[in-house]
């Protein structure tokens, strides 16, 4: 998977890149990620990237030019390519849509700053407008890292069975079950004895059981679509939540 990731900061995302997973996946080939400073793609001494909005008011405005020009230059190296605004205004990002943008080859990320960008950049070159939250961030590239960061976790072979993807809070609509290390007894708290008795049966009943609670008590909007098994009703059945 190629990110290109089109800012006024690369610098900003540089470490983030460097780090845990993400950096093995890099040095595995699995992706390739590439800053695109924007600046490069201004005209002008100055290389200016914003401009003052029409009809007035406060802040600036990315102008289009730089932008398209940007986009442009990563559209033409011979893959088929998506290109997503990261946007307030955008539709939610959840790990639904990660999967969904996992199954591409290369996305084009465009970071705004200021106002945001021109909107007729956004009508004629953005294919995909994402959100991470109702809240507003000082510019995309927070948001690019996340949308990085939960897709290559996606990917086949990125994560080792240690870190596998299949069981995590969001997999199904379920959060995951709390987790337990050693030692066994942490001031005065046990973990829990049927994660002792070495029987997997035992194991998996009580993890999904502690999933379906908590999912109850803290997110109890997610499990309204969830659909369980007949194993996992007749489970649900035999136990007091
Ligand atoms: N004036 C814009 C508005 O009210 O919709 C907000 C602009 S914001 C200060 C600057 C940039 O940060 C945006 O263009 C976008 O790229 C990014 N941004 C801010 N909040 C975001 C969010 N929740 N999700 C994704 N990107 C966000």
């Amino acid at each position: 998977m190629i990110f290109d990731i089109i800012t006024i900061f690369p610098d900003l995302l540089d470490s983030p890149l460097k780090e845990g997973i993400i950096r093995r996946a890099r040095v595995s080939g699995q992706i390739i990620t590439n800053l695109i400073d924007l600046r490069v793609f201004a005209d002008g001494p100055h290389a200016v990237t914003d401009d003052r909005p029409f009809g007035g008011g406060e802040g600036m405005v990315m102008k289009p030019e730089p932008l398209a020009a940007a986009v442009l230059s990563r559209k033409n190296i011979g893959q088929r390519s998506r290109v997503v605004l990261l946007s307030p205004q955008g539709r939610c990002y959840t790990q639904t849509v990660a999967e969904e943008l996992a199954e591409e080859r290369h996305l084009i990320l465009v970071c705004g700053r200021y106002e945001g960008v021109d909107e007729r950049f956004r009508a004629e070159y953005v294919d995909d407008e994402i959100s991470i939250g109702d809240y507003i961030l000082t510019g995309g590239e927070l948001a690019a890292m996340v949308v990085i960061d939960s897709i290559t976790r996606l990917l086949p072979g990125v994560l080792g069975c240690s870190d596998s993807a299949a069981n995590d809070t969001f997999s199904r609509n379920l959060l995951q079950h709390p987790q337990y290390t050693r030692p066994r007894d942490f001031n005065g708290q046990e973990v829990p004895e049927e994660l002792l008795t070495g029987n997997h049966e035992k194991i998996e009943a009580y993890r999904f059981l502690s999933s379906v609670k908590r999912t109850l008590t803290r997110r109890p909007d997610l499990i309204r679509n969830e659909q369980f098994s007949a194993e996992e009703i007749a489970l649900l059945c035999k136990h007091d939540l």
